[in-house]
């Protein structure tokens, strides 16, 4: 990383979520891969060292103080995937985008490099939820399939609280105008313009109009470009890079 110097240990953005509940988003520093993944990669299907994924997950589970994430196989749709006690990796990695759980200790986390991290407590129901909300994600309803699984434990959406993580900005996201225009039939607030004039979508807020309009009312968001803030990995910025996470678990 030019010009990047690296703080010792992990130091992971605490989210705003109720006091029972622990919600992170991870940085890409105080892990141990190197090169384009240095060096806190979470993901594994980015070309890394197993290994090194292996012990940077297990590192951020350690500070947790929990036997480990649960992670899904992420492809930019909106299934919701629901956990239950298994401890991570007793069941076959799941295919979604969101997992929800009502179990306490149970460790949720979905992995980005631009595309939206949000993560969703329930302090009365007791029910958590983390969602990997890029532009298909969102388009495609994973915010809503979402709630709506959490409320099948009984959430109601107005006792939701919140946090939405860094993610690529209006600022940075370019996309082609028609491109723009499609979303902005559905979410008018996602237009945006980049830095330098070009049509743009704001993602994050896009994800906040969302959750008002599911009854949200508590959302919290981190004012962090990725494309921008060398803290996180971001794959407009870098192409081949690695992936931090969005982690969230009830004590
Ligand atoms: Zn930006």
């Amino acid at each position: 990383m030019a010009g990047a110097s690296p703080p010792a240990g992990l130091a992971p953005l605490v989210a705003r979520l109720p006091k029972d509940v622990t919600g992170i988003f991870t940085t890409r520093w105080g892990g141990c891969s190197t090169g384009p993944y240095a060096e806190l990669n979470l993901a594994a299907a980015v070309g890394d060292d197993p290994a090194a994924v292996g012990a940077n997950r297990a590192a951020i589970a350690s500070w947790l103080g929990v036997d480990g994430v649960h992670f899904g196989r992420q492809v930019h749709g909106a299934t919701v995937h629901v956990v239950g006690a298994d401890p991570p990796g007793a069941e076959v990695t799941p295919t979604c985008d969101a997992l929800v759980t009502n179990r306490p200790g149970v460790a949720l986390g979905v992995l980005v490099a631009d595309c939206v991290p949000v993560l969703l407590a329930d302090p009365v129901a007791g029910v958590v939820a983390a969602a990997h909300a890029g532009r298909r994600g969102l388009v495609a309803g994973v915010l809503a399939r979402c709630v709506a699984a959490m409320a099948a434990y009984g959430s109601e959406p107005t006792a939701v609280v919140a946090a939405i993580g860094p993610a690529v900005g209006g600022c940075c996201y370019e996309v082609p105008a028609d491109l723009q225009a499609q979303v902005a039939g559905w979410v008018p607030q996602s237009v945006s313009t980049t830095r330098w004039g070009t049509p743009s979508l704001d993602l994050p807020r896009t994800a906040v109009t969302v959750l008002r309009g599911l009854g949200v009312r508590q959302v919290h968001r981190e004012a962090v470009c990725t494309a921008e803030d060398e803290r996180f990995y971001s794959y407009r910025r870098s192409g081949v890079t690695g992936r931090f996470a969005g982690v969230v678990v009830r004590r």
